[in-house]
């Protein structure tokens, strides 16, 4: 069966099923279904089907999985652009993608483009206008087709798009499935804006499953009042979140079983489960499983599992990241490609169905991570890890990429990004710690002549610069301004002595 079947099923055994709430917007599976059939269709008449990307502008509105739905049905593969990417970010990814169609929900928000740009009142048009045949197709999705793309930072200061094919994201959703025990019909906490492969496991899980997805968006998760009332009147499952996002809410008192009573399982992905997260979770929630998972959006979301029991807890040491998945290998491999024996550490690679298409046009840096390996396909991580009785323990990276309060970035990126600014000379970017995570980031900057009198005037000129690049979540907290770098024997900046210099 196909993704698409599954999920229909739903609409035409239960149409009047609630699939998505959204504050006071609830959608059926029916509506669902209707409503995907009349964009794909119209999608189809507009660009054929010829797998050219969609991009889908948004932030977390009913209308952005009709989209989805509707991009999958006309064989165009779609980006999700959240609503908070930054219209220079958004251009470099038109651009770059050849996406001829962009959905927006605030077309205001977006720069220039010259692709044709589909606004809220057409799109209402459009879902009026067109009573499809709901007994034809637009388009039959074939094993390759790239379903969504997902851009993550690029080291050399471009966004690479991650392409995910219909058979990857089938493994995926066939292994949640079947593998998790997470029952039919059930409430997802859907949190993680689109533009995150997060938002994959409570999207695709949910929907083949006849669950409904409880949504909550960033103005929500702003206000932490509001947030524990969504939470109160939701009757969530299965949480789905990163670590980070669930260690906020622990800092409110009431987040716990009292409100959440229906709660049975936290599933976690996206960056190291800290074990003062797990051990609070557990003593608030003792009836719900905590599940961590490990995986890149490169290999569709994850592919190892494991569930943290109290034993784990109680032995104060850093979780394992899980088994994998039984349709996918994961290798741990030295630095001459050669695979390692159990216990030591090496680069995690995996391989098998989950691993996806490569970066949309980047042949170099795609031929650089994804290869063949034994007929499968395989992707080398750049992720430190080793093997303990066919258990993934993860130990950090092997490049600049860091997570930071679940986010992915690549240090590089921000430093190419800040050194390209007007009043930027030479620029370095340091992620500074508190306990065992990276807390924020500080810029250090040589900078160029400027009319500034102050420093804070530079700075404010300079956040103003890079904001019209970068998300909010990667832009420096601090800019020190120093007059030259500490270098290194071979001439590159000297990170470790700056990192003194700077953080006393
Ligand atoms: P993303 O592509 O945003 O999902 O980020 C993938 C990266 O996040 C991986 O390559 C790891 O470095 C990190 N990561 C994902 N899951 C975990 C986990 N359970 N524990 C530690 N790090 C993780």
């Amino acid at each position: 069966m196909s993704i698409l079947s599954w999920i229909e099923r739903w609409a035409d055994a239960s149409p009047d099923r609630i699939c998505y709430i959204w504050r006071e917007n609830r959608m059926t599976y029916g509506e669902l279904k209707k409503s995907s059939d009349a964009v794909s269709h119209w999608i189809g008449r507009t660009c054929g089907h010829d797998q050219a990307p969609v991009l889908v502008h948004g932030h977390m509105h009913p209308n952005m999985p009709i989209l989805f739905l509707a991009c999958l049905k006309s064989g165009h593969p779609y980006i999700p652009i959240d609503r908070s990417i930054p219209a220079e970010r958004i251009l470099m990814i038109a651009e770059d993608s050849g996406a001829r169609l962009i959905f927006s929900e605030q077309p205001a928000l977006l720069p220039a483009l010259p692709q044709t740009i589909i606004g809220p009142d057409r799109l209402t048009g459009i879902l009026a206008a067109d009573p499809a045949d709901p007994s034809k197709r637009a388009y039959e999705t074939r094993e390759g087709d790239i379903i969504y793309m997902i851009y993550t930072s690029g080291s050399t200061g471009r966004p690479k798009g991650v392409q995910i094919p219909a058979e990857s994201l089938s493994s995926f959703i066939t292994w949640v499935n079947s593998d998790f025990a997470l029952g039919d019909r059930q409430i997802f906490l859907n949190q993680a804006p689109y533009s995150f492969d997060l938002s994959v496991m409570s999207l695709y899980p949910c929907l083949t499953t006849g669950g409904t997805l409880w949504t909550v968006d960033k103005d929500m998760i702003a206000r932490p009042a509001e947030l524990l009332d969504s939470l109160a009147a939701s009757g969530v499952n299965v949480w789905t979140s990163t670590p980070s996002f669930a260690e906020m809410c622990l800092m409110m008192p009431s987040f716990s079983e009292k409100i959440l009573p229906d709660l049975h399982t936290f599933l976690f992905c996206g960056e190291t489960l800290p074990v003062h997260v797990a051990r609070d979770l557990h003593a608030r929630f003792p009836a719900a499983r905590i599940i961590n998972t490990y995986g890149p959006t490169e290999s569709t979301v994850a592919v190892t599992r494991v569930q943290i029991d109290e034993q784990l807890i109680a032995s104060g040491q850093p979780f394992p990241v899980g088994r994998c998945k039984p349709d996918c290998r994961i290798l741990i491999l030295d630095a001459d490609g050669r695979p390692l024996p159990e216990g030591e550490k090496g680069e995690i690679v995996i391989c098998g169905p989950s691993v996806g298409g490569g970066y949309l046009n980047e042949p170099e840096k795609t031929k650089a991570a994804f290869s063949e390996m034994d007929g499968q396909r395989a992707y080398r991580t750049k992720d430190l890890g080793l093997m303990k009785d066919g258990m993934l323990y993860y130990h950090g990276r092997m490049d600049s990429q860091i997570k930071l309060h679940g986010f992915r970035m690549e240090l590089g990126e921000i430093e190419h990004v800040l050194s390209a600014c007007r009043y930027v000379k030479q620029a370095a970017v340091i992620p500074v710690r508190k306990g065992d995570r990276y807390d924020h980031l500080i810029a250090i900057v040589v900078p160029e002549d400027h009319p500034f009198e102050k420093s804070y005037q530079l700075s404010s000129a300079i956040r103003k610069e890079l904001s019209q690049y970068l998300p909010g979540y990667m832009l420096p907290r601090k800019i020190i301004y120093q007059s030259s770098f500490p270098m290194t024997a071979n001439g590159k900046i000297n990170r470790k002595v700056l990192l003194k210099e700077v953080v006393q």
